[in-house]
C-alpha cells in the first residue's frame, strides 16, 4: 500500500460537481487532490442554460449545438412548439465537457489522479484517509484535512460517511446515441429538443431527442422497476424517424430523485451534486446544479479550514437550498400531479401552448430563478393548474 500526500481536500470524483469543487478550491490556494475513476463517458442529454455558461465561463467551443425551441409530444401525437426567445439550450458532449473542466481545475493547482475510491477511515488527529485503487491495482491511500464526495448518483462516500446517504431513491435513465440525420430530413430540426410525454414511452418521466450536432441523444426514464427503458427508446426512435439511423452508443445510469436531508458527516466530509440528490425532479437536469453544488461545497470547505468548525460544512445545503429548494418543490409537485396519467400530460402539453407559460418556462430554465415580475402571468398559469388540478378544464 502507498500512502501519498497529505492535502487540505480530497475530491472524490471528477464530474461537473467534483472538477467545479476542485477548481474553486485551487484558485483560492488549497492543496487539492482530485480522485476520478475514470474511463467511463457519463450518459447524460447534456442539456445546459445559458446561466450556467455565464457563471462557469464555459467557452463556446465547448457547446456542439445551440437548441432555439423545444417541441412537447403529448399522448395523442399533439405536437406543441415551444420557441426561446432571445435564448439558447446549450448542448455539450460529457466526454469532452467534464475533461475540459479537471484539466482547468488542473490548471490551477489541482493534483489530479485516477483511481477508484474504495473506503474513508478517520485518523486520530481529525484527518480523513482514502483509500483507493490505482489504475495497475495496487491499493493506495491519500490523507486530507477534508473530503468532498462528488462520485455520483450512488455514490459510495455518501454511503459510507454521511448518515441517510445510502437512501438515495433514483429515476433511472438510458439513452442511445445515434448518428444525427441531415437537418430537416423527416422530422429532425438540428436546433430543436422534442420532448415525448406519453406513458408508453415513461409512466412517470418523459422521453428525449436531444441533437448534439453530428450526434443525437435518444433517451427516456423512470422510476418504475421492470418497465423497459431500451423498448421504450426503441419506441422513441421510431416515433422520431431515427429507427434507421447508426447506434453509436448504448447506456444508462441513476437519476437522484430529492436532495438528501444531511449533506455532510459533521466533521470533515461534505457532498455535492448527484452524490447530494441534486437534479431537478421533472426535468432531471443535474450539471447546473451539480456544478453550482460543487461551488457552494467550495465555500463550505473554505470557511471549515479557515475555522477548523465542522458546522461550516452545513452552508453547502443551506445556500443551495435556500436558492433552488423552492423551483424544487414546485418542480417536484409538477412531475407528481402532471406525469401521472395520460389524460394529465395531454393537458400538460395542451398548457404548453400559452405564450406567458412558454415565456416563464424558459427565462427560469435560462436564469435559474423563479422569474418574478410579470404577476398577471402568474396568477394566470396559478389559475390554469388550479382548474386542472379540480378536474374543471378539458384536456
Ligand atoms: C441518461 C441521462 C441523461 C441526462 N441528461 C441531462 C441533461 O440533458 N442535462 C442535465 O443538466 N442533466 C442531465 N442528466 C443529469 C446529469 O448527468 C447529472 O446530474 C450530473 O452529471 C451530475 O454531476 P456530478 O458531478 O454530481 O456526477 P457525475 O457526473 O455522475 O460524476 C461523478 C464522477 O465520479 C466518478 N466516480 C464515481 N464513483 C467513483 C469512485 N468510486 N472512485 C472514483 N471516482 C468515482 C465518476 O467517474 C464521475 O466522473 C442526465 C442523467 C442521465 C443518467
Amino acid at each position: 500500500m502507498t500512502t501519498t500526500g497529505m492535502f487540505d481536500v480530497i475530491v472524490v470524483g471528477g464530474g461537473p460537481s467534483g472538477a467545479t469543487a476542485a477548481d474553486d478550491l485551487a484558485r483560492k490556494g488549497r492543496k487539492v487532490l482530485l480522485l476520478d475513476r475514470a474511463g467511463r463517458i457519463k450518459p447524460c442529454g447534456g442539456a445546459i442554460p445559458p446561466r450556467l455558461v455565464k457563471d462557469f465561463d464555459i467557452p463556446d467551443h465547448m457547446m456542439v449545438a445551440r437548441i432555439r425551441a423545444a417541441r412537447m409530444v403529448s399522448p395523442a401525437n399533439r405536437e406543441v412548439d415551444m420557441p426561446i426567445d432571445g435564448g439558447f439550450v446549450g448542448m455539450v458532449d460529457r466526454e469532452h465537457f467534464d475533461e475540459f473542466l479537471r484539466a482547468r481545475a488542473a490548471e490551477h493547482g489541482a493534483e489530479r489522479r485516477t483511481g477508484n475510491f474504495e473506503r474513508i477511515e478517520q485518523t486520530a488527529d481529525g484527518n480523513a484517509e482514502i483509500h483507493y485503487t490505482a489504475p495497475d491495482g495496487s491499493a493506495a491511500v491519500a490523507r486530507a484535512k477534508l473530503v468532498v464526495g462528488a462520485d455520483g448518483a450512488r455514490s459510495q462516500l455518501a454511503k459510507q460517511a454521511v448518515p441517510g446517504g445510502d437512501k438515495m431513491r433514483c429515476v433511472f435513465a438510458y439513452h442511445e446515441i445515434v448518428r444525427s440525420p441531415r437537418h430537416g430530413e423527416g422530422k429532425f430540426d438540428s436546433a430543436r429538443c422534442d420532448v415525448y410525454y406519453q406513458g408508453h414511452l415513461s409512466p412517470d418521466f418523459y422521453g428525449w431527442v436531444f441533437p448534439h450536432g453530428a450526434t443525437t441523444s435518444v433517451g427516456s426514464g423512470s422510476m418504475q422497476k421492470g418497465f423497459s427503458l431500451r423498448q421504450s427508446v426503441g419506441a422513441l426512435r421510431k416515433a422520431a424517424g431515427l429507427a434507421g439511423q447508426e447506434t453509436i452508443r448504448r447506456e444508462g445510469a441513476p437519476i437522484p430523485l430529492k436532495p438528501l436531508k444531511k449533506w455532510d458527516n459533521g466533521r470533515n466530509v461534505v457532498l455535492a451534486g448527484d452524490a447530494a440528490g441534486v437534479v431537478a425532479p421533472a426535468s432531471g437536469e443535474g450539471i447546473y446544479y451539480a456544478m453550482i453544488g460543487g461551488r457552494f461545497a467550495a465555500d463550505a470547505a473554505e470557511a471549515f479550514l479557515q475555522t477548523g468548525n465542522a458546522r461550516a460544512l452545513q452552508l453547502a445545503r443551506k445556500q443551495f437550498m435556500k436558492l433552488h429548494g423552492r423551483v424544487f418543490l414546485i418542480l417536484g409537485i409538477m412531475q407528481w400531479f402532471w406525469y401521472s396519467s395520460d389524460k394529465r400530460r395531454e393537458s400538460f402539453v395542451k398548457m404548453c401552448m400559452d405564450k406567458d407559460v412558454q415565456r416563464l418556462t424558459w427565462e427560469s430554465y435560462m436564469n435559474k430563478e423563479l422569474v418574478r415580475k410579470s404577476p398577471l402571468a402568474h396568477v394566470k398559469i396559478f389559475f390554469k393548474d388550479l382548474a386542472h388540478l379540480v378536474g374543471l378544464a378539458e384536456a
